[in-house]
């Protein structure tokens, strides 16, 4: 018999993009000394009191209108106890249960292996971070900048059936977070864990029914996307092969890590519940009112994404899949695209020259496109000068490097270099005839059925004009002349 595969997400991500933290007013900043961006309340300290950051809240309600979830009427936040080192307020504040989180029952649709999907989202809420901790031979450190920075957990149901659809709705989901402008959501600096649950049931039954769902494993704060995608597959095999065995009993409600080196999950504890947390309202913060008006202005400063973006690439601009998943995948780059398109670039030029030149010149050079001298204004002179024959298409590459290196807009190294290309034709003819002057002998014997015989002639004009003649201006006089006079 077959199994199928229920996985559920939760998924966490660091709000990068506040100025303070989610309660107090330390700054929210990655990469300073161990230590240096703390307050009072962030160590815990008796009589200090929390203050919601507005900011953090506004974009907690943001991704909730994204994932289609309702949003609360009053906003509330609850204490979750329990005793950690990295937590000294013994509390975590938080939002899971009771009072309504920022956002509820939503739908996220994704795309996996070039497929549409769905998932429902169980809940988002708002909560804070605790301190970090590393493990040295024998002694520990810990690090209370991160204590307190804004976190959003996003809950989904179980509703992916591989290791494939669940990364990738992580996927999709840090690219909303980055077009959303709250997080780099870089799972390298620790912006982005996963807790992974698992289970497996009868392929026969009726998925819908929760009855028929297996007993679930749950593998605790993975930390890459790559070790979600293993530990998934680690745990389908393991639960299927105890359940091939007739040893289904041995798979049981619990706490697993996923383990790097020896690649499998590794018990932790056995599940803790909600009732041992003994949640409660957080009294020091009262609740407090989103105003309709609040959540208009909110949803109406949401960009288009880059599933929308996508989208509109392939059936409006009629660009490649491959093309347009380059052009959404970093928003600033499909930014510096859109602003070229909205400038009347032509749009295949446009994202020609996006995808080739630019993105290779700065991959090469490391570069953020924020900090690449050429404006979207600019590429669209490149592009025209191109279209417009003043310079052809091999010359369009020397001159976008001749106007990195020489900090000059694309006219003005066309000018500057004396690049424009010979397209008049009665400048052209002139040279024509001075061609045929000094080869007479060739020409009167030219083979007009020899096509051959053309590129001569057509290579002295070159060589005179130094390149600069339009090539099939310059061909077609030449014919003409070559032409009348053997006739
Ligand atoms: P708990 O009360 O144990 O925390 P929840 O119902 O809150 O469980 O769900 C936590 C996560 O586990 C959610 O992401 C949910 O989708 C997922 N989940 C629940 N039941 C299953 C199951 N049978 N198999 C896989 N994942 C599950
Ligand atoms: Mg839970």
């Amino acid at each position: 018999m077959g199994y199928l595969a229920k996985i559920g997400l939760e998924m966490h991500c660091e709000i990068s993009e506040t100025n303070s933290k989610v309660f107090s007013s330390a700054a929210n900043t990655y990469s300073s000394i161990p230590n240096s961006n703390i307050r009072p309340l962030d160590m815990g300290f008796p009589g200090t009191l929390p203050v919601v950051n507005k900011e953090a809240v506004k974009m907690a309600l943001k991704t909730s209108i994204v994932l289609n979830c309702s949003q609360p009427e009053y906003m509330y936040f609850e204490r979750k106890n329990y005793y950690y080192p990295d937590m000294p307020k013994n509390y975590q504040i938080t939002q899971e249960t009771k009072p309504i989180p920022v956002g509820i029952y939503g739908h996220v649709e994704y795309e996996c292996n070039g497929e549409e999907k769905s998932v429902r989202v169980n809940n988002i809420h708002l909560e804070e971070d605790a301190a970090s901790q590393d493990h040295l031979f024998d002694v520990s450190t810990i690090d209370y900048n991160r204590a307190g920075v804004p976190l959003l957990e996003l809950v989904t149901e179980p509703d992916f059936h591989s290791a494939d659809e669940a990364v990738s709705f992580l996927e999709h989901m840090r690219s909303v977070y980055q077009y959303l402008d709250i997080s780099e959501a870089d799972s390298k600096k620790g912006q982005l864990r996963c807790d992974v649950n698992v289970s497996i049931m009868d392929e026969n039954l009726d998925e819908n029914n929760p009855k028929n769902w297996g007993t679930k494993v749950e593998i605790k704060n993975v930390n890459s996307f790559g070790g979600v995608r293993d530990a998934i597959n680690y745990e389908i095999k393991r639960q299927s092969k105890l359940k091939d065995n007739g040893e289904y009993d041995k798979v049981v409600q619990e706490t697993r890590r996923w383990d790097e080196e020896s690649q499998s999950t590794i018990t932790m504890r056995s599940k803790v519940d909600a009732l041992d947390y003994k949640y409660f309202v957080e009294p020091n913060i009262p609740k407090f009112k989103i105003s309709k008006e609040w959540l208009k202005e909110i949803k109406e400063s949401i960009p288009e994404l880059a599933y929308d973006r996508k989208k509109k690439y392939i059936n409006e601009y009629n660009l490649s899949e491959y093309d347009s998943n380059i052009l959404v995948k970093e928003k600033s780059i499909s930014d510096y695209f859109e602003k070229a398109v909205e400038l009347g670039c032509d749009i295949k030029q446009a994202a020609n020259w996006v995808n080739g030149m630019i993105l290779s010149y700065l991959n090469y050079n490391e570069m953020k496109i924020k900090d690449f001298f050429i404006t979207p204004e600019m590429l669209k002179e490149l592009i025209d000068l191109i279209e417009s024959k003043t310079i052809s298409s091999k010359q369009g590459k020397d001159v976008f490097y001749k106007c990195l290196e020489e900090k000059k807009s694309p006219k003005q190294v066309v000018k500057d270099e004396g690049m424009m290309q010979i397209t008049d034709e009665n400048e052209i003819i002139n040279i024509v005839n001075e061609v045929i002057n000094e080869n007479e002998s060739q020409a009167k014997t030219y083979d007009s059925q020899n096509p051959k015989a053309l590129d001569y002639f057509v290579g002295q004009i070159m060589k005179k004009t130094r390149g600069k003649a339009n090539p099939s201006v310059a061909s077609k006089l030449m014919k003409e002349a070559l032409e009348k006079l053997v006739k």
